[in-house]
């Protein structure tokens, strides 16, 4: 497997991991990034934060799933049952292990990352948030972060404010202080913004939001993909992910909250798997984290999740952050020494992610997008959902290209000759 041949012989000494290691040994294993591009040429994928491809031994544990291991989970008396039900809670431990959790009754599996913020808005929020109380999320939020608490907030008569932005994409320290100090019930911001990379300081920032008597959600779909991420380190209350960022399937993802707080918390939705008892007067809820998932959960995606944390743990997240980061400094640098391009987000790469969002002088996003496309290129152009970051910095959109672990300097050249030929076709 490719893999293996990338982090033994790319990265023979394992205790380096500022080393990175190849990405383009690893794209042996993504069946996709072997289909060639509509120009003919390799496709260089550079759109891993919107959703990242799948190595073979996810899309196999997914057939492998549905060939050889699949029942409905937690009620079947019957062997077949009981293994898948065994290899759904594998899961769950796998999610647990990999996010630093304390317990793995602590994760509770969602579609993805907008239902688990989803959950914890109306679960905790309807139990917990009244009228005139104070809760304040971020002017860099995706949309998943901010939608909700704008809900709870127009149906329960809560005050919402956010931490405004400074002019290089980091959340306004004052601003947060000063909002802080007014005793919010709760905080959520992200780890790292989707739009602009920009990666928070969370330990700092969840100390403060501690001390000021505030709860903290953390939206982690764009950092537990990319970097050593561990809630209990972090201290924060509640993390939200989601599978198909990082390798894993469509279809599920997971809510990290504290045991304490889900405990206390009402279900989200009602129905089967999530009750212990049921009479025609009332019912008694199950234990977290099944309280919180009623129905048939995406139980052949679970066991994929499971391949692609084995895919992620194999490489070090260490390792991959070390990866995304050199090829961070390398785009940075590239697109930045282009006349005509302005890049979004800090400079500094210890605070930036492996996603850098630009525009181009006299050419709309969508226009770079569609040459880029032509060449080969696969990037996101658009709002990105979070359209006040776009309101922020008084443009449009802008076209984002974003690493993963398949890329390497090849994509950056790439995409550096790719903008230059845009550039020379909007002139012309
Ligand atoms: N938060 C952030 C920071 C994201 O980047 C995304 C996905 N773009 C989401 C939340 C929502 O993830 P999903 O669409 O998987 O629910």
């Amino acid at each position: 497997m490719a893999l293996q041949q990338a982090v033994e012989t790319a990265v023979p000494d394992r205790r380096r991991p500022e080393r990175g290691f190849d990405g383009a040994a690893l794209r042996a294993d993504f069946p996709i990034l072997a289909e060639p591009a509509r120009n003919g040429q390799r496709l260089v994928y550079l759109d891993s934060a919107a959703s990242s491809q799948k190595p073979r031994s996810v899309i196999d544990a997914l057939s492998d799933a549905y060939e050889h291991h699949y029942a409905n989970v937690h009620r079947g008396i019957y062997q077949l049952s009981e293994d898948a039900t065994e290899r759904f809670e594998e899961a769950r431990r796998r999610v647990a292990r990999f996010i630093g959790a304390p317990s793995e009754r602590e994760v509770v599996f969602v579609r993805n990352a907008t239902e688990a913020i989803n959950l914890v808005a109306f679960a905790w929020g309807r139990a917990n948030v009244r009228a005139g109380d104070l809760i304040v999320s971020t002017e860099m939020e995706h949309h998943a972060n901010l939608v909700p608490w704008q809900q709870l907030a127009a149906e329960t008569g809560a005050t919402l404010e956010y931490v405004h932005l400074t002019d290089d994409g980091r959340l306004d320290r004052d601003d947060l202080a000063r909002l802080l100090a007014r005793g919010p019930k709760l905080l959520a911001f992200a780890h790292v913004s989707n739009a602009l990379g920009t990666i928070n300081p969370v330990v700092e920032i969840t100390r403060q939001a501690h001390a000021a008597g505030a709860l903290v959600l953390l939206d982690a779909a764009q950092s537990v993909p990319h970097m050593p991420v561990s809630v209990g380190e972090l201290g924060v209350d509640f993390a939200v992910l989601s599978g198909h960022k990082m390798l894993g399937p469509s279809g599920i993802g997971a809510l990290w909250g504290r045991r304490e707080l889900l405990d206390a918390m009402p279900p989200f939705m009602t129905g089967g798997n999530m009750i212990r008892r049921v009479t025609l007067e009332g019912t008694e809820w199950n234990e977290v984290p099944w309280k919180f998932e009623a129905g048939t959960p995406a139980i052949a995606e679970a066991m994929a999740l499971t391949a692609a944390i084995d895919y992620l743990e194999a490489l070090g997240m260490d390792r991959v952050r070390a990866h995304e980061r050199s090829l961070f400094e390398a785009g940075w640098a590239a697109l930045s020494s282009l006349e005509g391009v302005q890049l979004l987000g800090p400079a500094d790469p210890d605070l930036h992610a492996g996603v850098i969002s630009f525009v181009i002088d006299g050419i709309h996003p969508h226009d770079v997008a569609t040459v880029l496309d032509s060449e080969g290129i696969a990037v996101r152009a658009g709002h990105h959902c979070a359209q006040p970051v776009m309101l922020r910095y008084d443009i449009p959109a802008t076209t984002r290209a974003s690493f993963y672990v398949y890329n390497a300097p090849d994509d950056v050249d790439r995409l550096t000759d790719a903008i230059r030929a845009a550039q020379r076709l909007f002139a012309g």
